[in-house]
């Protein structure tokens, strides 16, 4: 009988911690499901330029450090997205996934395509291009089969400009010259479409966004200083601008706290 009353006991000792256990996830639930609804969504955008050996050069991250960060990605379950996937998950078209990331190049170094795209490989990691046209072909930026290889690897190719001008001190004519060739010669290379652009220096006034609306773009990156998120503008997507001089510890602060 004693036996008996101690397990009664224990039993109804669990219930409330079950209890509030089961509330717990059912908040939680209902929390995810509320923020997908009405809530804002965001998102980190890294942003890289060349993985290469270049120290005191802030823009050329050292391929150790690049490994390190995507090794850090896959450990901690991030999930990487295509251009595609990231705009429908802003939009609230597609559900997030637990920690989604957008990993972009601006530019077009050919180290892209010999460095970084051998690590990204190895995770099954997509990635978004911005690319100058202008640029290909010189000494330090990828070739063309070099950008074919990338898009074949599931990497989404994307204008920066023909000649990765400053934007903002261009005529209107030029502006519109500059965004709508470098996408021309994107997708008659590569023979898909191309719908986003990121701004050279993060550069650009009413003008330019004027002209990407009316050429049918649908989405810009800026270099502003933040994560990306469903209360921005299309045209004004934040990006995290990965710089080679920062620590392990606050690549790692910048991705995890929006
Ligand atoms: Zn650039």
């Amino acid at each position: 009988m004693r036996e008996y009353r101690r397990r009664i006991i224990a039993f109804v000792r669990i219930i409330p911690v079950t209890i509030a256990g089961l509330l717990v996830i059912a908040f939680g639930w209902a929390h995810a499901a509320e923020e997908l609804k009405h809530g804002i969504i965001r998102i980190p955008v890294l942003n890289y330029h060349s993985i290469g050996v270049e120290p005191g050069n802030t823009y050329v991250l050292h391929p150790d450090d690049f490994a390190r960060q995507m090794a850090y990605l896959a450990a901690q379950h991030y999930t990487p997205l295509t251009l595609a996937d990231f705009a429908r998950v802003l939009a609230k078209e597609l559900p997030s996934p637990q920690k989604p990331v957008l990993l972009t190049f601006d530019d077009g170094y050919a180290d892209n395509a010999e460095a970084a795209l051998p690590i990204l490989r190895q995770h099954g990691f997509p990635a978004t291009l911005f690319l100058s046209p202008g640029a290909v072909g010189q000494p330090g930026y990828v070739s063309w089969p070099q950008v074919q290889e990338l898009s074949a690897a599931g990497w989404d190719i994307e204008p920066h400009g023909m000649t990765h001008p400053h934007l903002p001190q261009l005529t209107k004519k030029q502006q519109r010259e500059e965004i709508t060739e470098s996408r021309r010669w994107i997708e008659q290379k590569l023979g898909k479409r191309a719908a986003a652009f990121a701004y050279p220096y993060g550069e650009y006034n009413a003008d330019t966004l004027k002209i990407l609306r009316d050429a049918g773009f649908q989405w810009g990156f800026t270099t502003q200083e933040g994560w990306a998120t469903s209360a921005q503008s299309p045209y004004e997507r934040s990006r995290l601008v990965v710089r080679s001089e920062d620590s392990f510890e606050t690549w790692k602060q910048r991705l995890s706290v929006p």
